[in-house]
C-alpha cells in the first residue's frame, strides 16, 4: 500500500508545515496535536519526523508531499522505505 515516507531526515527544518498540513486535510484543524504527523526536535537543529502509518492513507499522503519546502516526503510502498 502506498504511504508517506521521509528521504532524508538530516535535512528537516522542523518548520512544521507537514503537521500542520495533514491535520488540515483531516478536518483536524490546523493544529499540531490533531495530525498524524509529529517533528520532534533531536537536538539543536535536528529533528525526527513520525508517522503515524496505521492511519496514513494514500491520498493523505500524496496531499502531505505537496507541503514540504525541502522535498523531503515521498509517497511509497510500505516495503520500500
Ligand atoms: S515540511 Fe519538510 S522540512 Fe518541514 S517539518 Fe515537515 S519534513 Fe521537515
Amino acid at each position: 500500500m502506498k504511504t508517506l515516507k521521509i528521504t532524508d531526515e538530516k535535512l528537516c527544518t522542523g518548520c512544521q508545515l507537514c503537521v500542520l498540513a495533514c491535520s488540515r486535510k483531516i478536518e483536524k484543524g490546523v493544529s499540531v496535536k490533531g495530525s498524524y504527523l509529529r517533528v520532534l526536535p533531536t537536538g539543536a537543529t535536528s529533528y525526527k519526523v513520525l508517522i503515524d502509518q496505521g492511519k496514513m492513507t494514500p491520498e493523505l499522503a500524496e496531499y502531505c508531499v505537496l507541503y514540504c519546502p525541502k522535498h523531503l516526503l515521498m509517497v511509497s510502498d510500505d516495503d520500500t522505505g
